[in-house]
């Protein structure tokens, strides 16, 4: 499932209006979202007062169930304390798989990978980088 909501939010040029914020995205029953990150359009918001763009930095989970990839981005700005974000992300992992049906956990455990970025540019570089390692693949 894939969430988001209306956030208030406060452009440089002091402005404050609401935009559209996605919290998660599951890119396999979404996979407009996927293409959404991949050309830097998710969270990008734009300013009504003065036209400004840009991004919202807010925790943003990535699930692709297909690739087994679960993912958080957090605010560049939080990468000196990377430590408490990976914790966090260990704790919702942990919550996550305890919610869940013994098979269906012993898939999470057993094949999917969880990381935590900082920055949804270092998820676009991830999500290019694999891309670009299937296409080698496929030439081989
Ligand atoms: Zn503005």
């Amino acid at each position: 499932m894939s969430t988001g909501s209306n956030v208030d939010i406060t452009c440089e040029c002091g402005h404050h209006f609401k935009g559209w914020l996605w919290q998660s995205a599951n890119v396999t029953a979404s996979p407009d979202l996927r293409g959404k990150i991949l050309r830097g359009q998710l969270n990008l918001v734009t300013c009504p007062s003065c036209d400004r763009r840009f991004y919202v930095e807010i925790p943003f989970l990535y699930h692709d169930m297909a690739a087994r990839e679960w993912i958080w981005v957090y605010p560049l700005q939080q990468e000196q304390q990377g430590g408490d974000a990976r914790e966090k992300v260990q704790e919702m992992w942990e919550q996550l798989k305890s919610s869940l049906p013994d098979d269906a956990r012993r898939v999470f455990e057993e094949e999917y990978r969880v990381l935590v970025l900082f920055g949804m540019d270092a998820l676009v570089y991830y999500l290019q980088g694999k891309q670009l390692k299937e296409s080698e693949s496929l030439s081989n």
